[in-house]
C-alpha cells in the first residue's frame, strides 16, 4: 500500500470509447483489478513536514473524508472523464448536488432562470428555498428560446434538465448556452436523463453537469448518489463555498458501488434504449392511448441527445381506470426513481391527489392521465404483455 492514500494514477482520457474507458483500470495496489474502499473518515501524516505540505496547499493529499477520499475520487475521475469535464465532486444524493451548484452561483438580490417542468424535488428547492434567502427564480418554457432570451438579463444561473422530467420536453442546449454566455450567466444542466453517455452538455456550451447517480450511473437501484461536474474554477467554488459546509458528502462504499455499476453503464444503457423505444411505438399505436411523450418519438430537428434511456410518460385515454390499471400490473412494480434493472410505473394521479400548491403534480405539465414508466432489463416481450394486459383489463368490459 502506498503511504499516503492517492487515487489511482491512471490517466483517464474523455475521448476513449466509454466501453474502453469504463471496463479497463490500471491495476490497484497489490494488481488489484478493483479499487480498494477507503472506509476510513480520516488520513494521518507520518511527520509535521507531511502535515504542514498537505495544509499549506503544496500538495492535494486527503485529510478528513467530509473532504477527499481515494475512492470517491475514482467515482469522481470517471465522471469527470465522461463528461469532457476538468473536474468532478461526489455528493450524498443528486438533491445534495443541485443544491451545492446552484447555492454557490447565487446571493441574496439574486435571480435564477428555469426551464419548467424540471425535476420535483429541484422545483420545491427554487419555489420554497431559495426565496427565504431572498433569490427569485423564474420559470420558462425551455423550448422557447426567445422566452429564454427575455428572462435571463440580470440573473445569474440559467438551470436545464434535458430532458424535463415527466413530460420530457427538450431544449436546445447550444442556443441557450450562447445566450446565457452572452449575458454572463452560469449554465447548470441535469443530464441524469442521458448520462454522460448520450449527452455531453459541456461540449455545447454548458457550465456545470449534475446527476443523481441513484439513476443509470448506479444502475442496480442500490445506492443515494449525487455528482457535479465542470471547469475546474467552477468546481473550486463549491469546494470552497457549499461542499464543506452543507456537508453532502458521498461516503466510499458508495462510490465503490457507482465505480462497479459504471462498467456496465454503455451495455444497460443500449437495452433501456432498444426496450425502451420498442414499448413507446407499441404504446403509441395502442387504442387505449391518447399519447406518448418519448423524446425519441417525433424527434424535434435539432437535439443533443445521441441516445434514449428507458424512462418516458403516456397518457391513457378516459376509458381508462388508472389505479386500475397499476394494480393489474404484474412485472413494473410501483416506485418512485428509475434507473435501475427493474421496470418501475408512477402514476401522476397519486401526486396531483396529494395537497395543492408547490407540490401539486400540476405544476410538472401532467394531468391525472399520465403514466411513467421506467422500462428495465426483463425481456420486452414479456414487458409488453405485461402493459397490454393491464391495460384491457382496466378499460373493463
Ligand atoms: C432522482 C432525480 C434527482 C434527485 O436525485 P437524488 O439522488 O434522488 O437526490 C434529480 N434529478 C432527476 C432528473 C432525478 O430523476
Amino acid at each position: 500500500m502506498p503511504d499516503n492514500p492517492q487515487p489511482s494514477e491512471m490517466p483517464i482520457r474523455g475521448d476513449e470509447d466509454p466501453f474502453t474507458l469504463l471496463a479497463h483500470d490500471a491495476p490497484f495496489p497489490d494488481g488489484a483489478v478493483v479499487p480498494p474502499i477507503y472506509q476510513t473518515s480520516l488520513f494521518t501524516f507520518a511527520d509535521y513536514a507531511a502535515l504542514e505540505a498537505s495544509f499549506s496547499g503544496n500538495n492535494r493529499r486527503p485529510v478528513y473524508s467530509r473532504g477527499d477520499n481515494p475512492t470517491v475520487m475514482e467515482f469522481e475521475r470517471r465522471v469527470a472523464a465522461l463528461e469532457g469535464a476538468e473536474a468532478a465532486r461526489g455528493f450524498a444524493s443528486g438533491m445534495a448536488a443541485i443544491s451545492a451548484a446552484v447555492l454557490s452561483q447565487v446571493e441574496s438580490g439574486g435571480r435564477v432562470v428555469c426551464v419548467r417542468h424540471v425535476y420535483p424535488d429541484a422545483y420545491r428547492l427554487f419555489r420554497k428555498l431559495l426565496p427565504r434567502f431572498g433569490v427569485t427564480v423564474d420559470f420558462v418554457d425551455g423550448g422557447d428560446p426567445d422566452a429564454v432570451a427575455k428572462a435571463l438579463p440580470g440573473a445569474s444561473v440559467l438551470y436545464l434538465e434535458n430532458p424535463t422530467s415527466w413530460v420530457f420536453e427538450t431544449q436546445d442546449l447550444p442556443a441557450l448556452t450562447a445566450l446565457a454566455r452572452r449575458e454572463g450567466v452560469c449554465t447548470i444542466i441535469d443530464n441524469s436523463y442521458a448520462t454522460p453517455l448520450y449527452q455531453k452538455p459541456i461540449s455545447h456550451g454548458v457550465d456545470l453537469v449534475v446527476h443523481s447517480a441513484s439513476k443509470y450511473l448506479s444502475g442496480h437501484s442500490d445506492t443515494v448518489a449525487g455528482i457535479v461536474a465542470g471547469r475546474a474554477d467552477l468546481i473550486a467554488r463549491i469546494n470552497d463555498l457549499t461542499y464543506p459546509y452543507l456537508g453532502g458528502k458521498l461516503s466510499p462504499f458508495e462510490a465503490w458501488l457507482l465505480v462497479r455499476g459504471m462498467r456496465t453503464l454503455p451495455l444497460r444503457l443500449q437495452r433501456h434504449q432498444e426496450s425502451g423505444l420498442e414499448i413507446a411505438r407499441r404504446l403509441k399505436d395502442h387504442p387505449l392511448v391518447a399519447r406518448v411523450l418519448h423524446p425519441g418519438l417525433n424527434p424535434p430537428a435539432l437535439t443533443t441527445l445521441s441516445g434514449y434511456s428507458g424512462l418516458f410518460s403516456f397518457e391513457v385515454t378516459e376509458a381508462v381506470v388508472v389505479p386500475v390499471f397499476i394494480d393489474a400490473l404484474r412485472l413494473f412494480k410501483i416506485g418512485v426513481s428509475w434507473g435501475g434493472h427493474e421496470s418501475l410505473v408512477m402514476p401522476a394521479l397519486a401526486g396531483i391527489r396529494q395537497a395543492g400548491g408547490p407540490s401539486s403534480m400540476i405544476d410538472f405539465g401532467v394531468s391525472p392521465l399520465t403514466v411513467r414508466l421506467h422500462v428495465g432489463l426483463e425481456g420486452v416481450s414479456d414487458l409488453w404483455a405485461d402493459l397490454s394486459q393491464a391495460l384491457e383489463r382496466a378499460a373493463g368490459p
